[in-house]
């Protein structure tokens, strides 16, 4: 396959072709969109800041062996990754209710969630990236029970894990958004990124509900200071020593 072909542009990153038929590089866009790409804008930085913190993240949940599709950084925008299948589901955590969860179920967003709550989006932008049930999930064959199975327990150890490291960086994981892929094998590979795109970040050191956002909900809320913010997520998380 001959290298730098655009295979893919998604929202945020597009895709390449490598010499290597495994190997794809992502490079990561300043472009931000919300609610399903109705609101547009740029975050001035923002690709290099996300490469960077999901490299971070990728090699932190790799040595505690969460397999993950990151190789390596060529620059601070690119990431060099194993190729694989994107499964069409957004499996999304949450600690605490914001977003959608207080939207759909009427909880006051801060409400700290008696256990983690699992939940499966249909990745599926003309239907709006609809909840799952799990018996959806099955009758659509989004994945196996076995993949559904190991999704969940990757999902819980990876929150377990974001959780206490961003407490040791004065930062509160409210939720987040996982993308899984298949590689040629059919092993399950943690893909996409995980970034204050796909994160909800509050400052500990904040109470205010709008000073405390250290992610997209800037963007989407129209908060001010987004690049600020992520800059200061990428500080902490570098400025930390596990
Ligand atoms: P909610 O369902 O409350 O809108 O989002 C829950 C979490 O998943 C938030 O951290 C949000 O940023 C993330 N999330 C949900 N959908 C998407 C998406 O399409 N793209 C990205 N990057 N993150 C998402």
């Amino acid at each position: 396959m001959s290298s730098n072909q655009k295979i893919y542009e998604g929202k945020a990153k597009i895709l390449y072709t490598t010499d290597d038929p495994e190997i794809l590089l992502t490079y990561f866009k300043d472009d931000a969109t919300a609610f399903n790409a109705q609101k547009k804008g740029t975050i001035t930085g923002k690709g290099k800041i996300n490469c960077t913190i999901s490299s971070y993240i990728f090699k932190l949940l790799e040595a505690q062996s969460i397999p993950t599709h990151f190789i390596d950084c060529p620059a601070s925008d690119k990431m060099r990754v194993q190729r694989v299948t994107i499964l069409p589901i957004e499996v999304i955590v949450r600690n605490i209710a914001a977003g959608s969860l207080c939207r759909q179920t009427g909880l006051t967003e801060g409400t700290i969630l008696k256990f983690p709550l699992v939940e499966y989006c249909y990745k599926n932008d003309s239907l709006q990236d609809p909840l799952l049930t799990r018996d959806r999930l099955l009758l659509l064959e989004l994945a196996t029970p076995e993949q559904l199975e190991q999704i969940r327990t990757f999902a819980v150890k990876i929150n377990d894990i974001l959780i206490n490291f961003f407490n040791q960086c004065q930062i509160t994981l409210v939720d987040f958004k996982i993308e899984f892929g298949l590689d040629k094998h059919k092993n399950l590979i943690l893909a996409d990124e995980i970034s204050p795109d796909s994160c909800r970040l509050w400052d500990q050191s904040q109470t205010d509900p709008n000073q405390r956002v250290m992610d997209k909900d800037r963007f989407r809320r129209d908060l001010g200071n987004v690049e600020t913010a992520y800059q200061q997520v990428l500080e902490r998380i570098l400025a930390h020593k596990g």
